[in-house]
C-alpha cells in the first residue's frame, strides 16, 4: 500500500443516511479514522476545505455491464473507461453482472471477469453471477460462487433462446437461494410473449426504433416481476428487482413489501428522465434509447418518484450498457431488433437524481445518499465497510459541490461512448472531488487516478441489515 499523510476534510457538511451535520473527516491510509465538530491539524497532514459542499458515501452503483457482449457486439466502455466515468460522476463501487459464456461454468466466467477488470478498474468492484441453465451442476456451483465473495445471483424471464429461464428451473434456483442465503436479482419480463409480439411486429414491416418498446409492453413486466414475486414468497428467497420501470411492476413490489416480504425495488435514472416519445426521435435517433425494459410512457414517471420516495424502490443503479451510435446502434437501422439494447448512464447517475431530485424538492439529501449509496451497500453486503461515513469505515467519498453548474454533452464526458441520453440537459451539483480508500481519483470532472487501483470486494449478506430495509409484516 501506498503510504500516504492523514487527510483532514474539514468544514463540510457531512451527509449519512438520517442526518447532515458540520463535521471534520480524518483519513488516515484507506480509512475514515475520525469524525468530530473540530479536529485540530498535526504538521504534516493534508487539509481539504470542504466549506459550502457536501460531504457524501461514495456513490455505490449495483447495475453495471461493462465489457459485456450483446449478440457478439462489445460496450464501448471497457473496466477503465468505464470505472473512470462513474469515479467522475461520483461513484466509487460498481457492482457488474459477471454473465459467462453459455457453454461455460459460472467459476470460469468469473476468473474472465476478475482478469478484464483487475489492472484496469480505478474503482473498487464487486460481481452479480448470472446464472444461464439451471441443472444439478451450476445448483452445487452457486456455494463454491459465494464463497469468492459473490452472494447475489441474475436470473432472465426475458430473452427467449438465450438467457430465459422457464418457471420451473426459476423456482428451483429460487430455492436454492434461499437454502445459501444469497439473493437473487431478476430481470423481469414476459419474454415469451414479448418473441410473439416481436414476430408479428416483424411481419407487419413495423421495424423502427419504436417497435421495440411497443413490442415490451410494461404489463409484460409487470405480469412477471408479479409472478416471480411469488415464487419467491414461496420459495422464501430474498429477491431483488432491478430496474423498475413502470406502475405496474412497482405495484407488484409494493404489494409484496406490503407482506413484509423481502423484495427490493431497483430503478434506474433513465426511466425518471426518458419516456417512450424518445424512440421517435428522427434520423434513426430512437435507437439511442432502445435498453430493456423499454422507456415508458411519461406518466409513469411520476409512479416511480412516488415508489422511491415511499421506500419501494430504494436503489437507483444505471444499468450502464453503452453501445456508440455510429457503427453499433445503427446496425438495427433496418430492423429494431438488431440493434443492441442498452445506454450510457454510469457517469451521470448521481448528478441527475441530484439536479431533478434533491435540488427540485422532490428528495431530501439524506435521501439522496439512501439510494444512490447506503441501501445498495446494505442490500448487497457491503455495509458498513462502504455507503456510509463513519469511523472505520473505507474512505469512500464524495465532495459535492451543490452550486456547481454543468451542461452534460458527448463532447465532454467521460464515458467511452459517441452519444448521450441527457444532451444538453443542464444540472446544478456535481462531485468536486471522488475519493478512493483515501486516494483523490477525481478532481472538477476530470479524472485524476491510475488504471489499475480499484480492487475486487469479497461480499457477505447481512440479513439484518436487509431486513432493516423491508416493511413491517402487517399480517404475521
Ligand atoms: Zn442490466
Amino acid at each position: 500500500m501506498m503510504h500516504r499523510n492523514p487527510t483532514l476534510i474539514t468544514g463540510g457538511m457531512v451527509v449519512t443516511e438520517t442526518s447532515v451535520a458540520k463535521l471534520d473527516i480524518l483519513i488516515e491510509g484507506e480509512k475514515i479514522t475520525r469524525l468530530a465538530n473540530t479536529i485540530s491539524p498535526e504538521s504534516g497532514w493534508e487539509i481539504i476545505e470542504a466549506e459550502g459542499s457536501y460531504i457524501i458515501p461514495g456513490g455505490i452503483d449495483p447495475h453495471t455491464h461493462l465489457q459485456s457482449k450483446w449478440e457478439g457486439l462489445e460496450t464501448s466502455d471497457d473496466w477503465y473507461t468505464g470505472t473512470v466515468a462513474a469515479a467522475v460522476g461520483g461513484t466509487t463501487t460498481i457492482l457488474d453482472f459477471c454473465r459467462p459464456d453459455s457453454n461455460s461454468t459460472m467459476m470460469t466466467g468469473l476468473r474472465e471477469w476478475k482478469r478484464r477488470a483487475d489492472k484496469h478498474a480505478v474503482i473498487d468492484y464487486g460481481f452479480h453471477l448470472v446464472i444461464r441453465e439451471v441443472n444439478e451442476n451450476s445448483l452445487n456451483e452457486m456455494k463454491e460462487i459465494m464463497e469468492e465473495g459473490i452472494p447475489s445471483f441474475k436470473l432472465f424471464m426475458a430473452y427467449k433462446d438465450s438467457l430465459q429461464i422457464n418457471d420451473g428451473d426459476l423456482f428451483r434456483a429460487l430455492q436454492r437461494i434461499h437454502e445459501l442465503e444469497a439473493l437473487a436479482m431478476v430481470h423481469c419480463e414476459n419474454g415469451d410473449v414479448i418473441e410473439v409480439l416481436i414476430e408479428q411486429s416483424v411481419a407487419k414491416g413495423h421495424l423502427a426504433p419504436i417497435a421495440h418498446a411497443l413490442t415490451r409492453p410494461p404489463e409484460l413486466e409487470g405480469e412477471a416481476t408479479g409472478r416471480v414475486i411469488t415464487f419467491a414468497e414461496i420459495a422464501d428467497a430474498a429477491l431483488y428487482i432491478p430496474h423498475v420501470s413502470c406502475l405496474q411492476s412497482l405495484q407488484a413490489i409494493q404489494t409484496a413489501r406490503q407482506k413484509g416480504l423481502k423484495v427490493f425495488g431497483e430503478t434506474c435514472p433513465q426511466y425518471l428522465f426518458v419516456d417512450i416519445g424518445f424512440l421517435n426521435k428522427p434520423d434513426f435517433e430512437g435507437a439511442k434509447y432502445v435498453w430493456s425494459p423499454p422507456p415508458r410512457e411519461k406518466w409513469h414517471q411520476a409512479h416511480l418518484w412516488e415508489g422511491l420516495n415511499s421506500g419501494d424502490l430504494l436503489t437507483i443503479g444505471s444499468d450502464h450498457s453503452s453501445y456508440d451510435f455510429k457503427g453499433q446502434k445503427e446496425l438495427g437501422l433496418e430492423d429494431f431488433t438488431k440493434i443492441p439494447n442498452g445506454g450510457p448512464s454510469i457517469e451521470d447517475r448521481m448528478s441527475m437524481l441530484y439536479h431533478f431530485g434533491v435540488a427540485k424538492g422532490k428528495i431530501g439529501i439524506s435521501q439522496f445518499v439512501n439510494m444512490t449509496s447506503t441501501n445498495a451497500a446494505k442490500i448487497f453486503g457491503l455495509y458498513p465497510l462502504k455507503g456510509v461515513i463513519a469511523e472505520g469505515s473505507d474512505a469512500d467519498l464524495v465532495i459535492w459541490d451543490p452550486k456547481r453548474k454543468r451542461t452534460i454533452s458527448s463532447a465532454s464526458h467521460a464515458m467511452n461512448v459517441d452519444y448521450s441520453i441527457y444532451e444538453g440537459v443542464e444540472v446544478e451539483g456535481a462531485p468536486m472531488r471522488t475519493i478512493v480508500r483515501g486516494e483523490t481519483i477525481a478532481l472538477n470532472g476530470a479524472f485524476v487516478g491510475r488504471a489499475g487501483t480499484g480492487r475486487f470486494v469479497a461480499r457477505k449478506l447481512d440479513s439484518r441489515q436487509q431486513a432493516n430495509l423491508t416493511k413491517e409484516a402487517v399480517w404475521r
